[in-house]
């Protein structure tokens, strides 16, 4: 049975997130993944439960459990990174989802997130009667404290701390109640950064706006940057795993943007690399990694993907357009806490973010989302994909098209019956036409059974 989605296991605590799945899912992992595995949660209401049920499967088939509380994805990615003796990790948390949902995400003994490999075997098991071990090999479990100020420190350590602290900076910090209440602040504090918190509070409403960190939702954050006189907005999701960006004129900076100037800083940091992002991602990366004398590599969506490739290829930085950024000399996993230094890192050396943003080239970009029975899906696309032989096309992921001055992208959701498509463009009638034609095609596509 296929359980997990782009971002481990998620549902409605106590609908079909139950604490029998979470213990029969800790019974399974602790096979896979045993016999040390570290467990973390973010802030949810339903978190204390599902980490206690998991925690019961995974010492009923004697894995150790160290449990080290509260704390962002990233930082109980670190801890188990830098431990040999730690053989995986689960996180409890369902990222920016609605309040009622919680998840279930694996993390490998790397340090990165679980390959469909061992999500499958994970899967496979858990379909099975897992035998439990005799009463005295039962796991122990042992509490930890430090892995969040132990993350912020690593972070400390990797930045021109120094430099951070003489330009007297002050930011607006909006944690939406989540995993990075504590550590964000207290990064900027190691940073001699002056952060004013929006949503900070652990016992808070998580997430304290509707959760996905887009520009809508942040309309808090970008009002109280203007009113402060504050040089960066940084807000994470419920896990801070990701970071996203407002500049000191309150404007949202978008996650194509934010991999544009971070990729453009750490090439120049690293004199030249490549940068690796997914096809659904802005033009506008090539453009500044170009003139940075580096390179653009382009995945699958997916982080692990993208992480996965960083690792194989060499790649210097890498991520996805919503706020997820990777950084190889940190983790290979997105790093919310590591984006937001890095970012500050970036203003100190070239100027304000506003100012950063005018030197780039701008692009329209058309995001669409068109109905498609999952049944159909790889149809549909074959049908579009021969219509456009001889063409500039790319298969990595869907199907994408590739011209002088933009490209679109057909992309089959993951999860549910849908494809979206992408259309991008320096001139921004040629990117809304060719979204309406691309749309218009796949409507015939799908009519023409
Ligand atoms: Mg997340």
């Amino acid at each position: 049975m296929k359980m997990f989605g782009t971002n481990g296991v998620r549902g409605i605590a106590n609908g079909y997130l139950s604490c029998e799945l979470a213990l029969q899912m800790g019974r399974s992992i602790g096979v896979v993944l045993g016999p040390r595995v570290a467990v973390a949660t973010d802030t949810r209401v339903s978190s204390p439960m599902v980490r206690d049920a998991l925690r019961a499967g995974l010492m009923s088939v004697g894995a150790d459990v160290l449990d080290l509380g509260m704390v962002p994805t990233p930082a109980l990615q670190h801890y188990v990174r830098s431990r040999t003796d730690v053989t995986g990790g689960v996180m409890i948390t369902a990222s920016h989802n609605p309040p009622e949902y919680n998840g279930i995400k694996c993390i490998s003994g790397d340090g990165t997130e679980c390959s469909k490999d061992e999500e499958a075997r994970i899967e496979d098991l858990y379909e099975t009667d897992i035998p439990t071990v005799p009463w005295d090999r039962i796991g122990h479990v042992s509490q930890v404290s430090g892995a969040d100020e132990e993350y912020v420190e690593s972070i400390v350590s990797k930045v021109d701390a120094g430099s951070i602290r003489r330009a007297g900076l002050t930011v607006c910090l909006d944690c939406a109640n989540g995993a990075s209440v504590n550590t964000t602040p207290m990064l900027m504090r190691r940073l001699g950064v002056r952060a004013i918190t929006l949503n900070g509070n652990p016992q808070g409403e998580f997430p304290g706006h509707p959760s996905e960190p887009t520009e809508d939702n942040l309309a808090e954050l970008k009002r109280m940057v203007l009113d402060t006189g504050a040089d960066l907005g940084i807000a994470h999701d419920g896990d801070a795993d990701r970071c996203v960006f407002v500049a000191g004129d309150g404007c949202y900076v978008s996650g194509d943007i934010a991999l544009a100037l971070l990729g453009r800083y750490m090439l120049r940091r690293n004199g030249g690399g490549e940068v690796v992002v997914t096809v659904a991602t802005s033009k506008v990366v090539e453009d500044s990694a170009a003139s940075a004398g580096g390179s653009v590599a382009y995945t699958a969506v997916g982080s692990p993907i993208v992480a996965r490739r960083m690792m194989s290829d060499g790649g210097v930085f890498g991520g996805e357009e919503n706020g997820g950024l990777i950084f190889a000399d940190h983790q290979y996993c997105r790093d919310g806490a590591m984006g937001a230094a890095r970012m500050l890192e970036c203003i100190v050396s070239d100027g304000p973010l506003a100012m950063q943003m005018a030197s780039l080239p701008r692009y329209r970009t058309v995001k669409l989302q068109v109905a498609c029975p999952d049944d159909r899906k790889t149809e549909v696309t074959e049908g579009i994909a021969a219509a456009h032989i001889g063409e500039n096309v790319n298969r990595t992921d869907g199907l994408r098209i590739d011209y002088e001055d933009g490209w679109v992208l057909l992309r089959p959701s993951g999860t549910e019956p849908k494809f979206r498509i992408y259309s991008e463009s320096r001139d921004p009638e040629t990117a809304e036409r060719r979204a309406s034609e691309f749309a218009d095609e796949f409507a015939k596509a799908l009519g023409g059974q």
